[in-house]
């Protein structure tokens, strides 16, 4: 399934976000029969407001949302492209995620040490990601003499020789793939790190969390990518807490939704993903799928079974439904549509398959 690495430098909180995020991915395991949680994976369920709803509607017993994987990427320091510390096993596990979430320290604790002395987000995104482009620089190196032998022997393989000389000029300048925006498709087969989609979560200071010069400014700096700013601290303490108690407690710091529930929201987009919805006694479910998919494919999520014998889908959009109050409704007001297999899926799209087993 789909997951995000988290990385950053020693001390910036990563242990402390990432063990909140297995406290409240456990509690929505449970509902997952079959997921099995390893050590250095968390998950945490996509905020989804029409579930609930959903839920009314069809007195659903449960509901399960969409949700995202984090992987606990260790061991990234500097000179870790040259296999400093576990720098080869690190490459080796970042490799394995769809994208990247860079957490950076901004909080102020003297009794936490800076692993470079001074707090500084800026230096440390550049430390970070410069072993990141050093890791991708020598992936570049290798294959370019190779595609330019490969070229010359097949001009298909031109294209690929064009994106990796592109892409070698951007690690060059210091700058990532994904910052530099270079079309992504063509590069694939090389596996880039800095390719990636990537996040930042900005660890704050309480009283920081409301400083919007501040979150402006840290925006500004690792802009394309999208930035979450949180607390991990009072992170680690809300998935201890009742929802009354953690509402309480975000409120006394001026927010109004948890870091990780934004972190899920914010790390889901960034994968290009959209869910669809199911919704029956038993459950109202949103499941997760790309951008674009298909109905057949929407429904292989389910089960590839569901996949192969597609027949057709029904579907009501989520708006109508809420509109409406029942499937029999929609169906009877022409709001229920009949959709085939080159049906391109629609966020809040409601759905039921019909297949061959
Ligand atoms: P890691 O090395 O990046 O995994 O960092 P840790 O999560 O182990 O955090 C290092 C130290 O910083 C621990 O003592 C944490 O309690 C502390 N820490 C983490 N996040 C915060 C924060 O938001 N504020 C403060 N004051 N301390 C934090």
């Amino acid at each position: 399934s789909l997951s995000i690495g988290i990385v950053g430098l020693p001390n910036v909180g990563k242990s402390t976000l990432f063990n909140a995020l297995t406290k409240s991915g456990n509690a929505l395991a449970a509902n997952y029969p079959f997921a099995t949680i390893e050590p250095n994976v968390g998950i945490v369920g996509v905020p989804d407001d029409r579930l609930p709803k959903l839920a009314e509607i069809f007195g659903s017993a449960r509901v399960l949302p969409a949700k995202v994987e984090f992987v606990d990427v260790a061991g990234l320091v500097k000179g870790a492209s040259e296999g400093q510390g576990r720098g080869n096993q690190f490459l080796a596990n970042i490799r394995e995620t769809d994208a990247i979430c860079q957490v950076v320290r901004v909080f102020n604790d003297p009794d936490v040490t800076h692993v470079d002395g001074e707090i500084s987000p800026k230096r440390d995104i550049e430390t970070i990601n410069t072993e990141l482009i050093m890791a991708d620089l020598q992936t570049v190196e290798k294959a370019v003499p190779r595609l330019q032998k490969e070229a010359r022997n097949n001009k298909d393989r031109k294209v690929a020789l064009e994106a990796a000389e592109a892409a070698l000029r951007v690690l060059e300048t210091g700058k990532t793939i994904f910052e530099s925006g270079l079309d992504r498709e063509e590069l694939r087969e090389l596996h880039l790190l800095t390719a990636k989609p990537f996040l930042y979560v900005f660890n704050l200071d309480a009283d920081e969390l409301t400083d919007t010069a501040l979150r402006e400014q840290l925006s500004t700096l690792v802009a394309p990518a999208e930035a979450v700013f949180m607390d991990a601290k009072i992170e680690s303490e809300l998935v201890e807490l009742d929802e009354e108690e953690a509402l309480e407690l975000l409120q006394s710091v001026g927010q109004e939704e948890s870091g990780l529930r934004q972190l899920a929201r914010i790390g889901f987009d960034t994968l290009g993903l959209q869910t669809y919805l199911t919704a029956g006694p038993k459950e109202s479910r949103a499941w997760t799928i790309r951008k674009g998919a298909t109905a057949p494919e929407a429904a292989g999520v389910i089960h590839t079974d569901f996949q192969r014998g597609f027949i057709k889908a029904e579907v009501v959009s989520f708006d109508d439904l809420v509109e409406l109050g029942s499937i029999a409704n929609a169906r009877s007001a022409g709001k229920a549509r009949v959709e085939g297999k080159d049906y391109v899926m629609q966020d809040g799209d409601v759905v039921e398959f019909r297949f061959n087993v």
